[in-house]
């Protein structure tokens, strides 16, 4: 596996790959690699003949009070991993390569409407740092197909409208959400989860399991069950930031008749905040 920092350096590789016309899949992700990041780079590998993935924690996509500075950055372990999963590139640009002018001075990509609901709404900025990142990345790697997690479920929706709308051509191939033995959906985050939290952590996903169980059996007062949903997380000593019945095609309100409904939920348990979600038909 080659790892490179420079953007240089990646392109003269890149082009003579290229030239051989072999498929590049691409994993965008800022590190601290867990199975799921795994699973994506498993799926990436059966995709195409050359996997890339980046790890870059993106100033741009953390608001002032969240945590940048605290996010974990383990490169040595990651490198073992990814090298073991035979990843041909490990792409890992600093800060001042992606981003050489100053903040206020930099480019931005924005998808409106649905970067601004949701986990928009709570951290605002986030997903134009994420669209700014992502459209980067694509024109410095060009690859073919990008694979991405149904775990962050806006995100995945707001880089296939951005590769849609900048007519990218870009296949963007999504991976469910892989989960610890209890539920729990593997994150990052869930490092800073101390073990009372660890233990009552995976109740989120057994929440919205119930939400879409009720769905199934035809409930369709959706106000209802949403409001459910959260009392259910706020006596179990979350503090929920949402938690709401979407259609899955753009994340609008569902309609009665709606057939791909999504259920969404973020919640802080202490200080983390975590997000999961749960298609209701799959
Ligand atoms: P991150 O490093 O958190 O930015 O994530 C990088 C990629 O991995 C994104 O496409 C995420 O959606 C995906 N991802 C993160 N956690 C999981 C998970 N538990 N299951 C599947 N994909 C995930």
């Amino acid at each position: 596996m080659l790892q490179i920092d420079k953007i240089l350096t990646l392109r003269n590789v890149l082009t003579s790959w290229r030239r051989e016309r072999q498929t590049i899949v691409f994993v965008p992700t800022m590190g601290n690699l867990h199975a799921g990041h795994l699973a994506l780079v498993q799926h990436a590998r059966k995709l195409g003949e050359r996997v890339i993935v980046s790890i870059f924690v993106n100033p741009l996509q953390f608001g002032i009070n969240e945590d940048y500075d605290a996010y974990p950055r383990t490169l040595e372990l990651d490198v073992q991993k990814l090298a073991s999963e035979g990843v041909d590139i490990l792409f890992t640009p600093s800060v001042l390569e992606l981003y050489p002018r100053a903040r206020k001075d930099l480019t931005t990509v924005n998808v409106p409407i649905i970067s601004d609901i949701l986990c928009g709404a709570a951290r605002p900025g986030h997903f134009s740092g994420v669209a700014t990142v992502v459209t980067l990345l694509f024109n410095l790697v060009q690859p073919r197909i990008a694979i991405f997690g149904e775990k962050d479920y806006q995100q995945l929706l707001i880089i296939k409208r951005l590769v849609e709308d900048l007519f990218l051509p870009i296949a963007i191939v999504s991976h469910p959400t892989v989960r610890e033995a209890d539920g729990l959906a593997m994150s990052s985050r869930n490092n800073y989860l101390n073990p009372v939290e660890r233990k009552l952590a995976p109740y989120l996903h057994q929440t919205l399991v119930k939400m879409r169980d009720n769905l199934l059996m035809g409930i369709t007062n959706y106000t209802a069950l949403e409001q459910e949903g959260r009392d259910a997380l706020l006596a179990a000593g979350f503090n929920p930031d949402y938690c709401v019945i979407r259609s899955a095609l753009d994340l609008s309100l569902p309609i009665n008749n709606d057939r791909q409904l999504i259920i969404l939920a973020a919640a802080y348990l202490g200080k983390t905040r975590l997000i999961d979600n749960i298609k209701v038909h799959s």
